[in-house]
């Protein structure tokens, strides 16, 4: 891409806004490097770290510090990278990003960069879209799976599968050009066996990318019960904080709460409601509404009960988690049972959001929860519902592979084949699709 006729040189600040020690503005682009000489005021050596002045137009210093020159291919872009470490004030870090672009340069899109390091080879789109996920990683295990992506790990897997189907379709569509002859001296018993392989590999995957969709993209839990059973209580407890207000009378928590915490990975959006009840004055029915409509689009309701009379809060409760897809019941103040109190139903939850007692148990079950079994080997990596989506739609052409090769319809499983290599191709990125390009970039962060 770097071929092409005019590429411009693109500038933006690329450390977080507001002040801090260190300022950083990237240059990239075939006009950075000579851009960076007239505003340090001598050449730049790649790769080593020159103390300069960054001059404005009359050779005033507008800033001081670090300007470094990573030269084409070998940068996060591909092309000659200019990154200038200036004091972290954002009206200097503007005013030499206004220099730059009388320089030459122009303000870079959110996500142009990484776009550009995509269109120059240096990061397939599956790794790319890794990059912004490592930088949203709310945790260190979210962090890693986002690290792993960006290491290839998923497109490996990917790429592995897309060769067992190029190997797939070239048996195929050798066995076309043979159409008189059966099936079977043509190897279609080797044909079936590795199409079924394949289609092992990529369930395999799937699930996989499935977990990693989840891992990215968090779970929203939503914590109801009746009034005064601790969910305050629970909120804190598992975000470690004192967000909630705790207190003895019924009905204090009237507004929503909002709290997102990590559990092993899994991002839990917190949402601590006012107590579900029949009665209540105004303020309480407003939070009992906006309780019940964070109820209609949450993925999990951890609904709370007292574990002395758990009966009355599920009956107060209950009514209102028909539409919830997953309810995680927890009998909370256990502390308070008599010695030799009967255990809780199966897939309930015993606990004491006070004492801490049985916390354990409620992280594992959020975590597994939300990320579904562990899988094994090296680990797991972040995918988005594009990538799941992309998978899906390859299974299903696998399938109809499948389905044609035993009808013995060749010409039908081939084209199956190509149209599952396309569905691979749509999650690395090797194929056009600037729609696909402008939807993914633009939802980066300026400067990356
Ligand atoms: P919410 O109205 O459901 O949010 O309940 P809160 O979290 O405000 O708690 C109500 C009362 O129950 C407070 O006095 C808490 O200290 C107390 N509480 C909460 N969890 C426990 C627990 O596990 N054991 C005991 N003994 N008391 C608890
Ligand atoms: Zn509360």
């Amino acid at each position: 891409a770097t071929a092409e006729a005019a590429v411009d040189t693109i500038v933006a600040i690329a450390t977080p806004p507001g002040t801090g020690g260190i300022g950083i503005v990237r240059l990239s682009g075939p006009a950075s490097r000579a851009l960076a000489q007239s505003l340090c005021g001598h050449a730049l050596r790649p790769r080593h770290a020159h103390h300069a002045r960054f001059l404005d137009a009359a050779g005033e210093a507008i800033d001081d510090g670090i300007a470094l020159l990573f030269a084409a291919p070998a940068s996060y872009t591909g092309e000659d990278v200019v990154e200038l470490q200036g004091h972290g004030n954002p009206v200097l870090l503007q005013a030499l990003v206004a220099r730059c672009c009388a320089l030459g340069a122009r303000m870079a899109r959110p996500g142009e960069f990484t776009e550009r390091a995509f269109l120059n080879g240096r990061l397939d789109l599956a790794q790319a879209e890794a990059v912004a996920d490592l930088i949203a990683a709310g945790d260190l295990t979210a962090a890693r799976a986002a690290r792993r992506s960006l290491d290839g790990v998923f497109s490996r897997r990917i790429g592995a599968l897309a060769d067992a189907l190029v190997a797939i379709r070239v048996h195929a569509e050798a066995a076309i050009d043979f159409a008189d002859e059966p099936l079977d001296t043509l190897g279609g018993a080797q044909l079936a066996a590795r199409l079924d392989d394949a289609r092992v590999d990529l369930a395999g995957l799937l699930a996989a990318a499935d977990r990693g969709r989840r891992l990215r993209d968090g779970l929203h839990a939503v914590i109801v019960g009746p009034p005064n059973v601790g969910k305050s209580s629970l909120l804190n407890a598992l975000a470690g904080g004192e967000r909630a207000i705790v207190t003895d009378v019924a009905g204090t928590t009237r507004d929503l709460l909002r709290e997102t915490v990590h559990v092993d990975g899994a991002e839990l959006t917190l949402v601590d409601t006012a107590g579900l009840r029949a009665e209540g004055d105004a303020i309480e029915r407003e939070g009992m509404r906006r309780a019940r409509a964070e109820l209609a689009h949450a993925g999990l309701a951890i609904a709370v009960v007292d574990a002395r009379d758990p009966e009355a809060g599920r009956a107060a409760v209950a009514r209102d988690l028909a539409g919830v897809p997953r309810v995680l019941w927890v009998h909370n103040k256990a502390d308070l049972l008599p010695p030799g109190a009967p255990p809780p139903p199966e897939d309930e939850l015993r606990l004491s959001a006070a004492s801490g007692a049985g916390m354990d148990g409620l992280h594992a079950r959020l975590r597994s929860l939300v990320m579904g079994d562990p899988g094994g080997g090296e680990g797991e990596f972040t995918a988005r519902a594009r990538h799941v989506e992309a998978l899906a739609r390859a299974a299903a052409h696998l399938e109809d592979a499948a389905s044609a090769l035993a009808a013995e319809a060749l010409d039908l499983a081939a084209e199956s084949l190509r149209a599952a290599h396309r569905a691979l191709g749509d999650i690395t990125g090797q194929v056009d699709a600037d729609a696909l390009l402008g939807h993914i970039f633009s939802r980066f962060c300026i400067g990356k």
